[in-house]
């Protein structure tokens, strides 16, 4: 049995920081346990300029403790808004902005700045394939061509199977992420079409661990994507266990106050950022491919966006503990992790943790 892992230190594909107190209470959890990060733009206002991205990473190196900036590098990325032009897309590249990202209209937090179909983005697009500058895709469809509200648990399967295929077609060059994959189908659109450098996806840790009976009644497992029926988990589970370079995690970590999370209607996103790193390992273990951790982990990531992995390292060792307390901003707003010994499933035990 393996109960020590030493790994390069972990990058996060995915993750939303938020501005202000939230920022400052949750930018050290990541910076601890990851060396760098893709920091979506989805904050209110929306970074949609090169400027407003460079004033955003100032916020979030100041946020970090002691000031130590170089353990921890925030790379920033552009909303896909109607206001981005194909000017500011030839401007942030070179310029530290690492991706745009697309929310269709609707879809999730802060997201009613998008378009309502990716592929209206022609001028964009085509600056983005021109200067290498990746499209990091939320790949829902809320509203069909017909006006029609999609089936949620559908969302996923609909942006798959209609308009993903056209995008690739349209823009043989573009880099492009699909963000969270949830769902079996695209798993399966994944494994036949990814490729390193071209078509990656990444994996939040709730949607490898949970199921729609798990999450359908609970406030802090509410996220888009939705967290779908088993066979949808298992397809995500095998997928991460054959180690295909163009994998990735990304936590998908996004937090919320308590006051909107336990809301009548909670708000969607989960807060994975303190345990993330922990249940990947977990998951991993208990699929039995702990020799893939790594390269899923802090290998893939960087490599898409042109970077080398971390030379730092991180150990993990196979010991139970649980999350007892949320995280506390400095104004006492509290923000609750999945994995909360009550807040939960109940009693949630992780059994890795990262040695200090
Ligand atoms: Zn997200």
């Amino acid at each position: 049995m393996i109960d020590t892992i030493t790994l390069k230190k972990p990058f996060d594909a995915h993750v939303h920081l938020r501005r202000g107190a939230m920022l400052r209470a949750v930018t050290p959890i990541t910076a601890e346990k990851f060396s760098r990060a893709i920091v979506m733009p989805n904050t209110d206002p929306p970074i949609e300029t090169v400027e407003q991205a460079a004033e955003y990473k100032k916020e979030i190196l100041a946020a970090i403790p002691r000031g130590d900036a170089s353990r921890f590098e925030p790379l920033m990325t552009l909303y896909l808004t109607k206001n981005l032009t194909p000017a500011e897309i030839e401007k942030a590249a070179g310029s530290g902005v690492y991706g745009v990202k697309y929310y269709p209209w609707g879809a999730t937090t802060n997201s009613q700045w998008g378009y309502q179909n990716i592929l209206e983005a022609k001028d964009v697009l085509k600056k983005m394939e021109g200067v290498g500058l990746p499209l990091l895709l939320h790949g829902e469809v809320h509203v069909d061509e017909r006006n029609e509200e999609v089936d949620p648990y559908r969302g996923e399967q609909t942006f798959i199977k209609g308009i993903l295929p056209e995008l690739l077609t349209s823009y043989p060059k573009l880099k492009v992420s699909l963000e969270h994959a949830s769902s079996a189908e695209a798993v399966d659109f994944i494994e036949k079409n990814g490729k390193e450098g071209r078509l990656v996806a990444t994996i939040t840790v709730h949607h490898l661990l949970y199921d729609r009976g798990d999450a359908e009644p609970r406030p802090l497992l509410r996220v888009k994507p939705l967290i779908k029926e088993r066979s949808n988990r298992d397809k995500i589970r095998a997928l991460v266990k054959k180690g295909l370079p163009f994998v990735s995690a990304g936590s998908d970590s996004a937090p919320h106050p308590e006051s909107k999370k336990f809301a009548t209607t909670a708000a969607f996103g989960i807060f994975s950022a303190p345990v993330a790193v922990e249940l990947y390992t977990q998951v991993f273990d208990e699929l039995g491919c702990l020799d893939k951790l790594e390269n899923f982990l802090s290998v893939n990531g960087p490599r898409f966006f042109g970077l080398e992995p971390s030379s730092e390292t991180i150990t993990l060792v196979k010991k139970d503990w649980q999350v007892t307390e949320p995280v506390v901003t400095d104004e006492g707003v509290k923000v609750w992790p999945i994995y909360h010994k009550d807040m939960g499933l109940g009693n949630e035990t992780i059994h890795w943790q990262i040695k200090k």
